[in-house]
């Protein structure tokens, strides 16, 4: 099994080398991760900038590297410049953090998995939900990354999902099991803690909790916080289809008169 593991917390995080250990028995694991850490760079992709690849490998993880990008570079770059294929299984994380309910959605950790899986890679997004500030202790996290890793490798994921897994941050023994949820509606409560340099000038810094709107069973935070593995299969599709009917007479609309054409004239480029 080709194995490609990513992460946006950076080629040192030590998820990232725990992960690493957790699935060397499967197969042939290949590294490639952000050089910095790219925690919240949700899904965006480096235009502009150089992509530059530095060989990160030592002991056990020779095939590694590190590129100065995002987790979806890393995705993008391992799958046409380095392996030059899919490999059967991408796994992002393990970060140290939860990514439940709207964090998804600025999530490096998430959006490396869905990348993955755009590109029809089986993918999954592992995170420890840890409070920040608390120091992880990855091994209950390890055992269930290796069952889930023996299931898809028997069953094999649907193409064009992921697998947004989030373990409890509790002794292995206590977890209640594993529970397919889906993401909780949420949204940010957030603040901008105002300080002033060495040099007198005014900077913020964004911080924020997450604010939980419902408590079904099913719901990721809630079966995380009940002693759940919580794992949400996603993909890439923003279609709201709840409202595609109730917005239908949209496009019946009749299309208001065009404007007059403007009357100083374009160059070639388009710009006047
Ligand atoms: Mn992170």
């Amino acid at each position: 099994m080709k194995i490609l593991l990513t992460n946006d917390d950076g080629i040192h995080a030590e998820g990232l080398a725990a992960l690493r250990d957790a699935v060397a028995e499967f197969g042939d694991v290949l590294i490639v991760a952000p050089e910095t850490e790219q925690s919240a760079t949700g899904h965006s992709i480096t235009l502009h900038e150089p992509l530059r690849v530095r060989p990160a490998g030592r002991g056990s993880a020779r095939r590694a590297y590190a590129l100065r990008g995002t987790p979806a570079d890393c995705v993008k770059i391992a799958v046409r410049a380095i392996l030059k294929g899919l490999p059967d299984l991408l796994i992002s994380g393990i970060n140290p953090g939860p990514n439940l309910g709207v964090s998804m959605l600025y999530s490096g950790t998430v959006s490396a998995a869905l990348e993955g899986a755009s590109l029809g890679i089986q993918s999954m997004a592992v995170s420890l939900a840890v409070d920040s500030g608390v120091v992880p202790d990855y091994a209950p996290a390890l055992d269930r990354v290796r069952h889930l890793v023996g299931w898809i490798k028997r069953r094999s994921l649907p193409k064009g999902t992921a697998l947004n897994v989030n373990v409890p941050p509790i002794d292995s023994r206590r977890i209640s099991g594993i529970r397919l949820t889906r993401q909780g509606r949420s949204r940010f409560e957030e603040f901008f803690d105002r300080r002033i340099d060495p040099r007198k000038k005014a900077y913020y810094w964004l911080d924020g909790d997450l604010v939980e709107l419902e408590q079904g069973d099913d719901v990721d935070y809630v079966a995380v916080r009940k002693g759940f593995v919580s794992v949400t299969p996603i993909h890439t599709d923003l279609t709201d289809y709840r409202q595609l009917d109730k917005l239908r007479d949209l496009s019946d609309d009749p299309l208001p008169s065009r404007p007059a054409e403007p009357e100083y004239s374009e160059g070639a480029d388009g710009h006047p």
